[in-house]
């Protein structure tokens, strides 16, 4: 993993911004802190954030928000969202916003420490001397830039859909069941709701395939998951 990680905590409750500080700090992170939605936004524009943990209910414009003008302008950058009531559930995991993942409060800081972790291996790159680009067909998985291409033409994904075009791609033809891919994408310690592949299988059709409507690229494979077609 890379040293010193930059994690932004946007949240109005100072002693839970407190609490999550101190335990990304314990785990070598730095933690940048911003009490309201508007001053995160200002501070991901001037820092090289990797990861923003996002509370919902914020003063302002709320982490709904927050997160939608963040995916127009970074769609690297990692998003983990904190929500104190369960049915906000289904909204953050909604298409439009592209949340990587999400923590119900009240949580384990640990948890959450983990969380982050997993998702930043999500984010990793290549060195530069591995084997970097991968093609199937069409498509083109650049591992060193973390770039993907349809034909010509970049697709910008987020980091969560990024893994599974990279897992996908790494094993052309393979039926993935929900479980192998969160376990795949999201680590193995992932306790959640698998609808959260659904989700970003949805937002990746809706990003590469022809019509959306009528997936050719990733097929469903009923009663177990997902399958790459292999195009080559
Ligand atoms: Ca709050």
């Amino acid at each position: 993993m890379l040293l010193n990680n930059k994690v932004l905590i946007v949240e109005d409750e100072e002693h839970i911004r407190k609490f999550i500080k101190v335990n990304l700090e314990k785990s070598g992170f730095i933690a940048i802190e911003a009490d309201t939605g508007e001053k995160g936004l200002e501070i991901v524009k001037d820092e090289s954030i990797d990861i923003v943990i996002l509370d919902i209910m914020l003063p302002g414009i709320d982490g709904f928000q927050v997160c939608k003008r963040l995916r127009e302008q970074f769609s690297t950058i990692g998003i983990i969202m904190l929500t104190a009531k369960s049915q906000d559930i289904d909204k953050i995991m909604g298409l439009e916003y592209g949340t990587d993942d999400y923590m119900v409060k009240p949580f384990n800081p640990k948890e959450l420490v983990l969380r982050v972790k997993s998702l930043l291996r999500r984010m990793e790159t290549t060195k530069e001397d591995d084997l970097n680009i991968i093609v199937d067909g069409l498509f083109k998985v650049d591992k060193y830039s973390r770039k993907f291409y349809k034909g010509n033409e970049e697709i910008e994904l987020t980091p969560t859909e990024y893994s599974i075009m990279k897992l996908f791609i790494e094993n052309p033809g393979k039926a993935f069941n929900r479980d192998e891919i969160l376990n795949a994408v999201w680590g193995y310690d992932f306790v959640g709701d698998s609808k959260i592949v659904d989700v970003n299988i949805r937002r990746l059709r809706s990003k590469i395939e022809n019509d959306p409507s009528e997936p050719y690229y990733i097929e469903t494979v009923w009663g177990i998951g997902y399958r790459w077609r292999s195009l080559d």
